[in-house]
């Protein structure tokens, strides 16, 4: 898109931002409820974009991407007089007798920037938080994912002012040309790289980021488990979305007392899932480019192949994969893998588990398995992730009552539910004093003595 063309939508929000329309909380929830409109309505349109983008399963399109988004926006038009009221706080003895609360307001005029794996969700989610939190919005969708972003474009211009939600589609140029831009917070969600220099961009008008970024998931699986489960729960949670989900188990670390059971256990289960010919399988999605395919085809090889290992570049496929004999240096076990491979690593002893993941970046999401009360608690105390999930995998991402969100490496400040709303509010803190009297103590000279200062603070 063009500068000029860039610098308008932007003015123009700006505007729209302070004729104060925005703060009304019913202006609010009626554009949540357009949102919602569009996509009961539009349903189809967005499936389809989903379908061409990524061979997107219907079933997973709809779960992971249409109906999460919905459900997001249920949950805010239900929560926003809560969310949005002034809070009482007790006030401390000194500032008696004055009331103390606090009040979210709206930051402004706030810029989105969403990756291609969920390219839906992954720009509405956002986008619902920063509309109940009263803001305007620009939304850059990203180039890869190039059908879902047109029809988020056309469908946004449709059914919302472009005063109040715009999208500016593009690949990295019009994403940097938007950074140029004053914007009241960014929320991005995408690589560490790009995420880096979005937050250098950001400082530079001392804009608030959200960075959602990636990162490798690790996955530990102890002894003390039904096997069957866990394979099952980890084979979905891994090549949903043909393993391109942010929160995807990136590899597991196995007890090597039950490597071998394990092993087959999950050999069986891809098998029973997607059958000896996946690319038959309707129920499988493809690899989003070409790139990205020759990215992951050159990782097939650093491993003795499980079950899987077929790939077809003019599908973009490539079977769910499974590969053992992997070494912790090989560039499978260095770089996020965010495609169908899953490497299995064998330890000996559980804290060599914990020595592993501990050594690595602090990562999105991590997953356990296991019965031990012991070996949970120790995970939850010893290991730092931006989410954790005991026995199950991926679950986590879609609770509206839990916060999502990175920490270190993985990104920083968390959304969904409530804490979309907070993360696109800023909390005034105010303090309302009496006009009916006034108590002089505080003033010069004073004439109170050091221990009631000390007493009183
Ligand atoms: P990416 O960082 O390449 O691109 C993300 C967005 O940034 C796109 O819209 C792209 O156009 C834009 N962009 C590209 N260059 C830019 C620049 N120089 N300045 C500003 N914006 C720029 O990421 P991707 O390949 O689309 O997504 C995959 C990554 O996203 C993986 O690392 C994955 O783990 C991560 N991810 C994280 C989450 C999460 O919730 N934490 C969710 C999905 C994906």
């Amino acid at each position: 898109m063009e500068p000029a063309l860039i610098s308008q939508i932007i003015r123009n929000q700006r505007q729209f931002y302070s004729s104060g329309i925005t703060k009304n909380t019913e202006y609010r929830r009626k554009q949540l409820k357009k949102l919602h409109q569009l996509i009961r309505r539009e349903d189809g349109l967005i499936v389809d974009a989903l379908k061409k983008d990524l061979s997107k399963p219907v079933l997973e399109a709809y779960a992971a991407e249409v109906a999460l988004v919905k459900g997001e926006i249920e949950y805010a038009v239900a929560n926003l007089d809560s969310w949005t009221r002034p809070t009482r706080v007790r006030t401390p003895l000194p500032l008696l007798p004055s009331l103390s609360s606090t009040v979210p307001e709206p930051l402004g005029v706030v810029l989105i920037i969403s990756p291609w794996n969920y390219p839906f969700q992954l720009a509405m989610i956002p986008l619902v938080g920063a509309i109940a939190a009263g803001n305007c919005v620009v939304i850059k969708p990203s180039e890869l994912s190039a059908h879902t972003a047109s029809v988020i474009e056309e469908l946004i211009a449709r059914y919302m002012d472009p005063r109040h939600v715009s999208v500016v589609n593009g690949g990295p140029d019009t994403a940097r040309e938007l950074l140029n831009h004053r914007f009241d917070h960014i929320f991005f969600t995408g690589s560490s790289r790009v995420g880096r220099s979005v937050m250098e961009s950001a400082s530079r008008f001392l804009t608030p980021v959200t960075l959602e970024l990636g990162g490798k998931c690790p996955c530990i699986v102890d002894r003390n488990i039904n096997i069957d489960y866990a394979a099952r729960r980890i084979a979905w949670g891994k090549f949903f979305n043909a393993g391109q989900s942010c929160v995807a188990p990136d590899y597991v670390l196995v007890d090597s007392g039950i490597r071998d059971e394990f092993t087959e256990a999950l050999k069986k289960t891809v098998l029973g899932f997607y059958g000896t010919d996946p690319r038959r399988n309707p129920y499988y999605a493809r690899i989003i480019n070409r790139s990205h395919f020759d990215r992951l085809m050159g990782y097939l090889d650093q491993g003795n192949t499980v079950v899987g290992g077929q790939a077809l570049a003019q599908e973009l496929f490539i079977a769910p994969t499974v590969l053992d004999g992997v070494q912790p240096d090989a560039p499978v076990m260095q770089e996020e893998i965010f495609g169908p491979i899953l490497p299995l690593i064998p330890f000996s002893t559980f804290s060599d588990a914990l020595a592993f993941v501990n050594s690595r970046p602090k990562p999105l999401a991590a997953y356990l398995f296991t019965r031990d009360k012991m070996k949970q608690e120790l995970v939850k105390a010893e290991t730092s992730s931006g989410s954790l999930c005991i026995n199950d995998a991926v679950v986590q991402f879609v609770s509206r009552t839990l916060p999502f969100g990175g920490v270190g490496e993985s990104g920083m400040g968390r959304y969904h539910g409530r804490s979309s709303f907070e993360t696109f509010s800023h909390t005034k803190s105010i303090v309302k004093n009496t006009m009916k009297f006034d108590i002089p103590l505080r003033y010069v000279p004073y004439r109170f003595k050091l221990p009631l200062v000390k007493w009183l603070f």
